[in-house]
């Protein structure tokens, strides 16, 4: 049984894909040190596209951009979802779901006269079926409780804007699809938390896993 109470997008990804690795993540609390240069273009984007909507003076930063980085940059610049109305960017936001605690960090929450969008950036690949992806479940469930009766559902929709291949994928949030986030939500926390023995899931992943130096699993 694991202490934790918050629960964030990648915890039932991790767990999905393998419990035991879930268990050295998030429980042993096991840290592997990664190829910085993967992250950088990505993390250096995501600072600046909040520096931009927070109105700041991003001159000095932009200089500093590769060519590729620059052309990012301006697809951004230019993407319709990125020109709406600005809410909050690098937005930490919770929500309590029955007996489980949400937690989420939206790239940035802009909107229109009638709809809320909440922006997820993507530089390398989008997810592969992001309707049902933990990241568009939990943060479209946690914007809809904090909103509260606000808002229909109906009116909230989450962008990945993929900037590799300069395309928006938007899911447009509905009543029935809440029920259903709710449902696979609750049911993956409850899994987690019963779950006594984290079963190694032993398959093709492995070769790329970033466990696989010190897995006994
Ligand atoms: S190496 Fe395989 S079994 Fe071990 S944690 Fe990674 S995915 Fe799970």
């Amino acid at each position: 049984m694991t202490n934790i109470e918050m629960y964030y997008p990648n915890m039932p990804k991790t767990y999905s894909n393998c419990p035991f690795m879930y268990k050295l993540k998030y429980i042993d609390k096991i840290t592997m040190p990664q190829l910085s240069s993967w992250f950088e273009k990505g993390k250096k984007i995501h600072a600046l596209a909040n520096f931009y909507l927070k109105g700041q003076d991003i001159t000095k930063l932009e200089q500093n951009l590769t060519y590729e980085e620059k052309e990012i940059f301006e697809k951004l610049k230019n993407n319709v979802y990125f020109q709406k109305e600005y809410v909050n960017s690098e937005y930490n936001l919770s929500a309590k779901l029955g007996n489980y605690w949400l937690g989420g960090r939206f790239d940035a929450l802009m909107k229109d006269e009638n709809d809320y969008y909440i922006l997820d950036y993507k530089t390398g690949s989008a997810p592969k079926n992001p309707e049902y992806d933990f990241q568009t479940m939990f943060y479209l469930t946690i914007l809809n409780i904090f909103l509260g009766d606000k808002i229909v559902p109906e009116n909230l929709n989450f962008v990945y804007i993929d900037l590799k291949n300069n395309q928006n994928i938007v899911i447009n949030f509905n009543s029935s699809l809440k029920e259903e986030y709710v449902q696979r939500i609750s049911n993956v926390c409850k899994k987690i938390k019963e779950d006594t023995i984290f079963s190694a899931k032993q398959d093709e992943r492995c070769a790329f896993c970033e466990y696989s130096k010190i897995c006994r699993g």
